[in-house]
């Protein structure tokens, strides 16, 4: 219904700090929900498949101030790809990965705003850095010169209790802090992309800087 994704986007807006970036997960949606959500004002937009997002950002190609952002799981053979369509990359979830990344960024010189994934309770369903391995590859991802890291993503595990998720929220910004002490010539860790429908507002408390919401703007999917 096109009047309710305009009414879902103020809500949620009003709901938000303003320095809180709301990034809309447009993961089958349609190309013209994406465009109502565009007319409410959203500019940045999410997929987490190369494919899906390839065919809507042909569609809409007439909007060019749309930021994207991809935020699935990214095999390498679709890292070019994912290059060539996306801006950011949140989902950046291992050292080989980054590595890849970089190298494929100088060739298509374009220097991709990314995030380091990272898991800070053990789950087995997701993919991302520990907390004792990221720390590790640190001064190794400062060599990937043409990434701009930018900062850290998690995603909780399911299941949680809502005082740990916001444990796990608030755990993710005092590592982002430790990192950005470390002083890395070519690491920031000034944003934090946390906080999905159900849990952004825990994300928020903890010092989210980017949501990334689907359900909540544009209802249900089916998987
Ligand atoms: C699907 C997805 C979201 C959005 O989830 P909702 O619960 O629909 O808001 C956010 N982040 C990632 C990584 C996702 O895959």
């Amino acid at each position: 219904m096109s009047s309710s994704i305009r009414t879902r986007i103020a809500q949620v807006l009003t709901s938000l700090p303003p320095q809180v970036r709301l990034i809309a997960v447009t993961k089958q949606v349609s190309s013209d929900a994406i465009k109502e959500a565009y007319e409410a004002g959203v500019r940045d937009f999410a997929e987490s498949r190369i494919q899906e997002a390839a065919s809507k950002q042909v569609e809409l190609q007439d909007l060019s101030d749309i930021t994207w952002h991809f935020i699935g799981n990214l095999q390498s053979n679709k890292a070019k790809k994912a290059l060539e369509l996306f801006q950011w990359i949140h989902s950046v979830d291992d050292l080989k990965l980054a590595q890849r990344l970089n190298q494929l960024a100088e060739e298509l010189s374009v220097k991709p705003k990314v995030c380091l994934q990272v898991k800070i309770l053990p789950d087995p369903s997701k993919s991302g850095w520990t907390v004792t391995q990221l720390l590790t590859d640190l001064s190794t991802l400062n060599l990937c010169k043409n990434l701009q890291i930018q900062g850290l993503m998690t995603i909780p595990p399911l299941g949680l209790k809502e005082s740990e998720i916001l444990d796990v929220f608030s755990r993710t910004t005092q590592l982002a802090q430790e990192i950005q002490e470390q002083n890395y010539e070519h690491i920031q860790m000034h944003e934090l992309s946390m906080g999905m429908s159900g849990d952004y507002h825990l994300a928020v408390k903890a010092g989210a800087t980017m949501v990334r919401l689907g359900t909540i703007l544009f209802g249900g999917r089916n998987i």
